[in-house]
């Protein structure tokens, strides 16, 4: 057997509704694009929903909005997906990294919050939270903290209103990366409604998928309109041939946006789907703690949208070792995430060093993601299980010799 990382689900509907696209001639800012944007503010229940070309440029323009300029700090999480951290360097802004919760491996709300404080004081404790290569007496002379950016990371919803708070009492820009997590709630309410703006993203492992794309979501009118300059070149969307801002060119196309349509109308059938493989993985995988530890689930008014299946190996276990095995048995895997702060672009820049966020580390060094989507089969889901559990057992066998 050879089971795929991801799979997309399309059907002919999404078939059709993209071949209508290539008919009808209009192949960029089309009707596509405004019925994709509706269908995704009402999903997450937002007044305003933007569409751009990728996650990651929607992430760009929300740090851009909230005003995130040269040396401008960002309180976010390293254990993440790179792109969340970069969107703060391509402002020229730089992150302060907060460790993370080790049960959901989501920002640990209370370590953002003394380092909010820590850093609006200015004094002696906040050289500690600032990256090693600036923390010498005079470099933060010009720095402003300007706002947070939580990761809802694999789908968990982030710990929002302890976060919701730190942000309103310190006049911080929120900004959720929700691009893991189209579905998700917190205490009843959908992720990406919990501060100024927030990014989603349709890359072909995500639960909706447009092969590439994202959306920006906002409560505020003013950055709506914002964002479709910003996207556009920083045209003026009143008057065609004046350009206001230094924009980008992060339009999607209509072929995307149809796809997108059709996925996000089948979001329920989807999202039940993948919490179907989900709980068939959880199954096989109970028993055979804690030497892989199946991911944390939301408390009783969190609803986790999954977007992969990450489980922890013991301590110990050679996850370089395993994932060879499986991969030599047709199981591919992932080591989500590795950790921002320790990736060369980042070390180079910042200085960061081994040990400096030690859960992040932890889970970055145990961490492994299986094969997820919403098409495998729970044959699949057995294959996967019986394999990992076989390769980790005998791992063990050669650890406890
Ligand atoms: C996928 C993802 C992004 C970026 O999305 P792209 O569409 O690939 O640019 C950003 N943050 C997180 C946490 C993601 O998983």
């Amino acid at each position: 057997m050879l089971i795929p990382m991801s799979s997309p689900d399309i059907t002919a509907a999404e078939r059709a509704a993209v071949a209508a696209v290539l008919e009808g001639g209009a192949l960029s800012r089309g009707p596509q694009t405004d019925r994709f944007e509706a269908a995704i503010a009402a999903a997450v229940r937002s007044p305003h929903a933007v569409a751009v070309n990728s996650g990651t440029a929607a992430l760009h323009l929300a740090l851009i909005a909230a005003g995130v300029r040269e040396h401008d700090l960002v309180v976010t999480t390293p254990f993440s997906f790179i792109a969340s951290s970069n969107a703060v360097l391509y402002q020229r802004g730089v992150p302060i990294f907060v460790d993370v919760d080790p049960r959901t491996g989501n920002i640990d709300p209370a370590l953002a919050a003394e380092a909010v404080a820590a850093v609006r004081a200015g004094d002696g404790r906040a050289r500690r939270w600032l990256p090693p290569s600036l923390r010498h007496a005079g470099s933060r002379a010009a720095s402003r903290l300007t706002a947070l950016l939580p990761v809802h990371c694999f789908g968990q919803p982030a710990e929002m209103a302890p976060l919701v708070r730190t942000a309103t009492e310190n006049g911080l820009r929120l900004i959720e990366d929700a691009c893991e997590a189209l579905g998700s709630e917190y205490q009843g309410r959908p992720v990406g409604t919990f501060g100024d703006a927030a990014a989603f993203a349709f890359y072909a492992n995500k639960q909706v998928t447009t092969g590439e794309g994202g959306m920006l979501v906002t409560p505020h009118r003013r950055w709506d309109r914002l964002f479709r300059s910003l996207r556009n070149q920083g045209r003026d969307t009143d008057r065609d041939g004046t350009y206001l801002h230094l924009g980008y060119n992060y339009r999607l196309s209509e072929m995307s946006a149809a796809l997108g349509a059709v996925q996000v109308s089948r979001l329920d059938e989807l999202l039940a789907r993948r919490e179907r493989v989900a709980a068939w993985y959880r199954l096989r995988m109970t028993p055979h703690q804690p030497l892989i530890e199946p991911p944390a689930t939301g408390g009783a008014l969190t609803r986790v949208s999954w977007f992969a299946y990450v489980v922890r190996l013991a301590v110990g276990i050679n996850r370089r070792r395993v994932m060879r095995q499986l991969e030599a048995r047709g199981v591919p895997t992932r080591p989500y995430f590795p950790p921002i702060h320790l990736q060369p672009v980042y070390r180079d820049r910042f200085g960061y060093q081994a040990g400096d966020f030690p859960v992040a580390e932890d889970l970055g060094r145990r961490a492994l993601a299986l094969p997820f989507s919403s098409v495998m089969t729970e044959e699949q889901v057995d294959y996967v299980t019986t394999h990992l559990v076989s390769v980790v057992k005998q791992q063990r066998a050669i650890v406890a010799a």
